[in-house]
């Protein structure tokens, strides 16, 4: 046997005394291999054994901590709620009733006269009781002097490894490598806000004194996670500004001024707003890094397009990206006419176009013959290579994630940068999504388009709304009818598009009516919306696939169905399609009978709003952002301590201060900033954009 190394914080957990190879296996299951890993196992709720209560001094409602004896074990099983295992406990003032269901295995963990504490809520029926308590059996000496009057992290668990496995690994942990934590703040930031120091913080997160001092820690904590993530951001943003070989742009050429003239409409006093903010950064000879933001239907397109006719007639070439094909398709297809007028050459690339006539595409993009490329992400792949790229525009960029981003900017040199979105995000939170962009607001809509008006119903109005549509259509409307997914399922019992779309065609057999989603192919779906495009179409079945982008502004109806399947923020986007015309548009969400008071709630925000930003803070908040963000790829980093809805504050002020750190000292060379840039380096190195800034 070789003796024992000493531990360091990259140490395997399997090193720690009582852990050894077969129950590391169960803290891997909990993402933790090394000690560093441990000691970032963080709890997630504090057990408060200062305050043991007497039971006779409780009250139904209250959340409490009792100490006692078992006195009784029992087991009963119920017809309607499966096993139960039941316990009595006494502290001398009065008994207590704890129940378990569906936890036959505590039936051999208790045992008579063991002390226990327990913790939760007081109920009521027949006598005092606790429902599925959170306990602890103070059996072992040791247990004692390590629970008696003490605060009890819970941490997160997985099967056969319990609480006390994890404090006990924790504390061991500590001892050994408490000296090896170093600090990874800047002394000012520590000063500023009387932070722990790192060690301080670890150590108290696990081991606090009292609660106050735990939420100390995890603040501390928080704050140097979302500070890291700001430095990025701000010294991606440095870097952007600081690249002298960007193209400069000239802005005043024919190109635009002939696009303004074949608009049928004026820009609005935003859009033209917004295309100055833009043209001043193509003049400073510096990349701009611009995030457009205006609510759905605001005219961003329009603005896209007038700064790639900047860059074309500069000499350079445009990358265009949308999040869908159809959208791609749409945007191909609405502007190609008009750019072949202006002599622009403009090409498609998505999956869908075949292999041959891709390489034809590549081939012109290499040779600079394409001037402005629509594409979704194939235009990421190591095939597009351009000859000159100026501008990189990414539309609805909320549904791309930040290395995507970088890539598709990789293949110029140094291009101008332009991301657009509807800003489902919420304000709050474009900060850390876009902390390195400017942004750019769009704030009002193109004038003379017509309400939209919402409206709730249920199952049962299905008839009468059938009726109205009728009348709808034959004066002239075109309707979108949304379902969540394309087939019906054995698991969820929805009303599926295909389904519907036969429905339709038979309710309506007058009509044209068409069905779209994701697995019709890319041609017959352009041939379908085109179809649309021109009135053709009167009712288009479709699932989710419209969802952003698609512009067809004389379709001023829009069903959903299953609307309680959908986010606020989405919804809103599918909203977005309509409203777009003069006329007034109707949107009609069929909603099942329910009883969910939060899908109630939801609808009802939607129902009497229109604002995107208003709405997508709703969102956050109803759902928390582990559903927000789980939905969808955002691009948006994972924290691990820090609560983007509760940290908020600590947010801002990392923002401040990173941002602050990077305008003083660019390239981290002080001597008190040498520490940041060593912990860049050694955390983030895998970052692309980071290895060329640092
Ligand atoms: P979004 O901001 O959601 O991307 P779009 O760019 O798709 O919005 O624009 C929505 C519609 O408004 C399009 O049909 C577009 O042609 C039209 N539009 C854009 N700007 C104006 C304007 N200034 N006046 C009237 N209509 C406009
Ligand atoms: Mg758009």
């Amino acid at each position: 046997m070789t003796k024992a190394k000493p531990l360091t914080l990259e140490s395997d957990i399997q090193y720690l005394k009582g852990i050894g190879p077969k129950k590391a296996i169960l803290f891997h299951r909990l993402g933790i291999y090394t000690i560093e890993d441990l000691l970032y196992h963080l709890p997630y709720r504090y057990w408060n054994l200062k305050e043991i209560k007497k039971i006779k001094d409780c009250k139904v409602g209250n959340e409490v901590t009792i100490e006692g004896k078992i006195l009784l074990v029992g087991e009963r099983e119920s017809k309607t709620k499966g096993n139960i295992i039941e316990i009595i406990i006494s502290d001398g003032s009065d008994y207590l009733k704890c129940l378990w269901f569906n936890r036959p295995d505590l039936r051999y963990k208790f045992q008579r006269n063991q002390t226990i504490v327990v913790s939760g809520k007081i109920d009521f029926y027949k006598q005092k009781e606790m429902v599925n308590p959170y306990y602890e059996i103070l059996d072992e000496d040791n247990n004692k002097k390590i629970y008696a009057g003490t605060i009890i992290p819970l941490y997160p668990l997985t099967e056969k490894l319990s609480n006390w496995d994890i404090r006990r690994a924790v504390k061991q942990a500590l001892e050994k490598t408490y000296h090896l934590i170093e600090e990874d703040l800047p002394e000012s930031i520590l000063q500023k806000y009387s932070f722990f120091s790192k060690r301080e913080a670890i150590k108290k997160i696990h081991f606090p004194e009292d609660l106050k001092e735990a939420e100390r820690a995890k603040k501390r904590l928080a704050y140097g996670e979302l500070f890291y993530f700001e430095l990025i951001l701000a010294l991606n943003k440095k870097r952007y500004e600081e690249l002298k070989a960007s193209p400069i742009l000239k802005t005043d050429g024919e190109l635009t001024k002939k696009f303004l003239e074949s608009l049928h409409f004026q820009l609005t006093p935003s859009q033209i707003k917004v295309i100055k903010e833009i043209e001043e950064d193509l003049k400073k000879g510096k990349s701009m890094t611009r995030l457009l933001q205006g609510d759905v239907g605001s005219g961003k397109t329009v603005v896209a397009l007038y700064t790639s006719l900047i860059a074309i007639e500069n000499g350079y070439q445009v990358a265009f990206m949308a999040p869908t094909e159809i959208l791609a398709e749409q945007h191909f297809f609405n502007w190609y006419k008009e750019l072949l007028k202006l002599k622009v050459n403009c090409a498609l690339l998505t999956s869908s176009v075949n292999k041959k006539e891709k390489e034809k595409i590549y081939l012109k993009i290499r040779t600079g013959e394409i001037q402005l490329v629509f594409g979704t992400h194939a235009l990421l792949e190591s095939d597009v290579i351009f000859k000159n790229l100026g501008l990189v525009i990414v539309d609805e960029q909320h549904r791309f994630g930040v290395m995507q981003r970088a890539k598709l900017l990789l293949k110029g040199n140094n291009p101008h940068f332009l991301v657009m979105t509807a800003t489902p995000i919420p304000r709050t939170l474009s900060y850390i999504l876009y902390g390195d962009l400017d942004i750019s607001t769009i704030s009002e809509k193109p004038p003379g388009r017509g309400r939209v008006i919402t409206k709730l119903i249920s199952e049962k109005a299905r008839e009468k709304l059938i009726e109205k549509i009728r009348k709808a259509v034959l004066a002239g409307n075109q309707v979108y009818w949304v379902c969540p997914i394309i087939e019906e399922s054995e698991k969820l019992s929805l009303r599926a598009a295909k389904k519907v779309y036969e429905e339709i065609k038979n309710t309506f057999p007058d009509l044209k009516v068409a069905l779209i989603h994701g697995r019709i192919k890319s041609e017959e779906r352009m041939r379908i919306m085109e179809e649309f495009k021109k009135g053709n179409i009167q009712i288009l079945v479709t699932t989710t696939v419209i969802e952003v982008g698609v512009d067809i502004p004389n379709a001023s109806i829009m069903v959903i169905e299953h609307p309680e399947r959908f986010g606020l923020a989405q919804l809103h986007q599918l909203r977005g399609r309509i409203g777009r015309g003069k006329k007034d548009s109707y949107c009609f969400l069929i909603l099942p009978k329910t009883n969910d008071e939060k899908v109630l709630l939801r609808l009802t925000y939607f129902v009497k709003n229109d604002d995107g930003f208003y709405l997508s803070e709703k969102d956050l908040e109803l759902r928390g952002p582990g559903e927000f963000f789980g939905t969808r790829q955002h691009g948006l980093p994972e924290f691990k301590i820090a609560d983007l809805i509760k940290d908020k504050d600590l947010l801002l002020k990392a923002k401040e201060d990173a941002f602050k750190i990077i305008e003083e000292d660019p390239n981290l060379i002080k001597f008190e900033n040498r520490r940041l840039k060593e912990n860049l380096l050694k955390r983030f190195s895998d970052k692309v954009e980071l290895a060329r800034v640092i």
